[in-house]
């Protein structure tokens, strides 16, 4: 599994875990510099490709499972049942 995405705005690799903060820090880069232009010279921020979007799924798929597997392990899993009458 892919440990690292690459930024498809600036270009930079970055660990998936924090990929998604680097993606908002980066668009509101590239806004400020955007904003400073004239209108017809502005750039909109690259849309996020397919291929990243899946990668990131995957990544976070299988962050649940491992969290899962974790809560469902009964020696750490505490059930006490209410007695009902
Ligand atoms: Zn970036």
């Amino acid at each position: 599994m892919k440990k690292v995405l690459q930024c498809y705005i600036c270009d930079d690799e970055f660990k998936i875990g924090i990929i998604e903060k680097h993606i908002n820090e980066c668009t509101y880069d590239w806004n400020i510099e955007e904003v400073d232009k004239p209108e017809e010279e502005r750039i909109p921020v690259p849309l996020e490709p397919a291929e990243f979007t899946e990668t990131l799924q995957r990544y976070k798929l299988g962050l649940k499972k491992q969290k899962h597997e974790e809560s469902t392990n009964p020696s750490e899993k505490e059930f006490y049942p209410v007695p009902s009458d």
